[in-house]
């Protein structure tokens, strides 16, 4: 018979470090699967503003802090990426693309993965001019001009971050108001090489082999406008990483996961935290918060409180 873990965490960023962290102490056994870097989205964060007592840290560095209290607990992360989550009887199955685990209570911390434009080309120069991360692939345009599209906090960061990179930066968004915070949008708006052009869509991507240039259309008057550049980095928001969840009613319209004031989805025994919630506002110090509801919920769960 195979073994029965306390719990299976699915995402080592805050939220599942945390739990791993939580669990860890109550000696309640667990796995704690990432096929990735550890620390998730924290990673490629350019910058994070507001993380408690800093006031501003780079997000590798942060991730790594994190990472930090994991070798402390001698905590390992299984590098396995989860193809299924399952109920079978009174536990849940876990396929990875390895094996298959089994466990009383499991979370769902996966996280989120970058949206997409959907335009032509977009995977063909994804490499090659075009990324997802300015953090992880800005050095490639220093002195160059490059476009980040979007109107989030997300885009506004990267743009930012790109101002010490690169010779010129266009921010284009969709709409005349921007969804992230003011104070960004004007630390943009001071920048002597930053344009801020609204409300433009991307309309075309310029190149073949790399990226040249793109069109853009305004959406109120319809002009198109050709610029010339060297880098590409849509920031348009984010997808739920929850297309492995095979039970009936956990997921939502959107592919995110409701949850209950314990953190528990409408699966008993099944929990989940961070950014795969349907919420307005992401952020590291939420993700841990959930961590530290659903391991307590977990182990109340187990009467190992
Ligand atoms: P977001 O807030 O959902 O913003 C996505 C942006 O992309 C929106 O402005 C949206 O336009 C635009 N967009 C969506 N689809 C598009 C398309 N097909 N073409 C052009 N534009 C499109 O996503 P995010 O910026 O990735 O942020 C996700 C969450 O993380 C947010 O809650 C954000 O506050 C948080 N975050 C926080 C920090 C921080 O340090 N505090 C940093 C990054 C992210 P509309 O506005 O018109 O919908």
């Amino acid at each position: 018979m195979a073994q029965i873990y306390d719990s299976i965490i699915i995402g080592a960023g805050p939220c599942g470090m945390r739990i791993a962290l939580e669990l860890k102490k109550k000696n309640a056994s667990f796995l704690l699967l990432d096929p990735g870097t550890p620390g998730g989205k924290v990673n490629v964060a350019p910058r994070v503003d507001n993380y408690p007592g800093f006031t501003k840290i780079p997000g590798p560095d942060l991730a790594f802090a994190l990472f930090e209290r994991l070798n402390q607990a001698e905590i390992e992360i299984t590098p396995e990426e989860v193809l299924e989550l399952k109920k079978e009887n009174d536990h849940f199955a876990i396929k990875t693309d390895r094996d298959t685990y089994y466990s009383k209570t499991a979370v769902i911390a996966s996280g989120t993965k970058d949206r997409k434009l959907g335009l032509e080309n977009e995977d063909k120069l994804f490499g090659h001019g075009l990324t997802y991360c300015a953090l992880c692939d800005g050095h490639f345009f220093k002195d160059q001009d490059v476009i980040v599209i979007g109107g989030g906090n997300a885009a506004l960061k990267e743009a930012i971050h790109m101002l010490h990179v690169s010779k010129k930066v266009y921010l284009i968004h969709r709409r005349n108001e921007f969804r992230g915070s003011n104070k960004l949008v004007d630390e943009l708006k001071e920048a002597p090489n930053a344009e801020i052009l609204t409300p433009y869509i991307p309309y075309r991507l310029i190149g073949e082999e790399k990226v040249e240039g793109i069109e853009i259309e305004n959406r109120e008057t319809g002009e198109r406008r050709i610029i010339k550049l060297q880098g590409i980095i849509p920031a348009v928001g984010q997808i739920p990483n929850t297309q492995f969840v095979q039970i009936e009613g956990v997921l939502n319209e959107y592919k995110t996961v409701p949850v209950n004031r314990s953190m528990e989805t409408s699966c008993p025994g099944l929990f989940a935290g961070g950014d795969v919630l349907p919420r307005d506002i992401r952020q590291i110090y939420l993700a841990e918060h959930d961590g530290i509801v659903i391991s307590k919920s977990i182990l109340t769960l187990l009467g190992k409180e």
